[in-house]
């Protein structure tokens, strides 16, 4: 419990979270998990049902305290439904609270009902402890874990938890509140340029993306044979299981690129300078709309595919909790304006690679020259902060492992 307190007393908690593999091990434990995830889609259905019939009938929306009351209610009636823990239970209507949520507000379509391939996850909001090679769930005992390495958050304590299934294998994603180690302000900075496949940095270091060629390949050759066997035969389903293994292995090299790389360039400087990009306007506008098509489609969407790929959103999401302080910049001309003398001409950048000042003659890499001025940009910013002009900023907030958490817009 002494850490428990320190952790609190601090102010600066963070919430991390850790993936660990489930070890069943005894059958009677697979079942439980089995069951109990499909209890909890069970119930998500009942909770969805209930607030469709209730504002059909009443135009009212019930809220997750209603919905928590009346599970209360239901256990005490049904022997069945007691059997599962109830803050099992509860994460469940949190989930669909969240979900309905995210509707009301604009952000995600009406929540659907889930079919049994589609629910893999159950969410523990409490109850969980980790004791050395154990995952404690408070109402039903102990499950062996495991994971590469060793858990860089041993003093946190554990939080919640997410138990979710994968390609047949069981896994626990369990957050921790972790102590902040308090970052003084060194006044060090460094600009970022994120492009295609390669983050370059204003300290002169290119992080290239990881090298995902042959998995790719390898995935395209699966949905080819996915598409070539006949629905619902035991080959399909061979080849479906094959290439969600190679989606899922490619997935895990990039998150686990983009951690290293947040890391150093958190590690490098107190403020992290990043471009202010809306990579979501920058994939949609290739489309165009069904009067005016747009023009370069198929070369745009061949590069907005690689954008995506490159991760650029999950990489300022763990930079902006790694670093001291985030700031993100106006993005135009930063590519195109020369880091020495600072004149603007798009024919300075002669190819993605290089850059050659028409004015100073100036030469460089076209991404490192690109990070030089966005950390100047950066520099600018934060000297006009500090002399009173507000300038653009963005909070150094965490929300991951909130299963309710919605992001603040700064
Ligand atoms: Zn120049």
């Amino acid at each position: 419990m002494a850490t428990k307190h320190q952790v609190e007393a601090e102010g600066a908690t963070a919430r991390r979270n850790i993936t660990y593999r489930l070890l069943p091990q005894k059958q009677w434990r697979w079942r439980w998990l089995e069951q109990t995830l499909e209890d909890q889609r069970q119930l998500y259905i009942a909770a969805l049902q209930e607030r469709q019939d209730c504002y059909r009938k009443t135009g009212r929306t019930i809220t997750y305290f209603d919905q928590s009351k009346s599970l209360t209610e239901c256990r005490s009636a049904l022997p069945g439904m007691a059997k599962c823990p109830l803050y099992i239970q509860r994460g469940t209507l949190q989930r669909l609270d969240f979900a309905y949520r995210s509707f009301l507000q604009g952000k995600r379509g009406y929540p659907k009902f889930p079919g049994r391939d589609r629910w893999n996850s159950m969410a523990l909001p409490e109850g969980v402890k980790v004791r050395d090679d154990t995952l404690v769930i408070s109402g039903f005992g102990g499950i062996r874990i495991r994971r590469r390495g060793t858990n860089p958050h041993e003093d946190g304590r554990p939080t919640s938890a997410v138990l979710k299934r994968e390609g047949g294998k069981w896994y626990a994603v369990v957050c921790y509140a972790v102590a902040e180690p308090e970052r003084h302000d060194d006044g060090t900075i460094v600009g970022v340029d994120m492009n295609v496949g390669q983050v370059a940095t204003s300290d002169r270091q290119i992080h290239y993306g990881p090298d995902t060629e042959m998995l790719e390949a390898r995935k395209r050759r699966y949905q080819r044979m996915l598409s070539r066997r006949k629905k619902g035969s035991k080959r399909r389903e061979r080849a479906r299981q094959k290439l969600a293994k190679t989606a899922r292995k490619i997935a895990m090299k990039r998150h686990d690129w983009q951690h290293r790389a947040s890391r150093q360039i958190a590690d490098s400087a107190h403020a992290v300078v990043v471009e202010d990009l809306k990579t979501r306007n920058m994939t949609a506008s290739a489309k165009g709309s069904v009067e005016e098509p747009g023009r370069r489609v198929k070369q745009k969407a061949g590069l907005n595919r690689v954008i995506l790929d490159t991760g650029w959103s999950a990489l300022r999401r763990m930079l902006e909790y790694k670093a001291g302080r985030m700031v993100a910049i106006n993005p135009a001309y930063t590519s195109q304006t020369c880091a020495a003398c600072g004149v603007v001409d798009a024919a300075s950048r002669r190819s993605q690679y290089e850059f050659r000042c028409t004015a100073c003659g100036h030469m460089d890499n076209a991404d490192l020259n690109a990070a030089a001025n966005i950390r100047r940009q950066g520099l600018a910013q934060l000297r006009g902060e500090a002399a009173g002009t507000p300038g653009r900023r963005t909070a150094n907030t965490c929300s991951a492992g909130k299963p309710g958490a919605v992001e603040k817009a700064s």
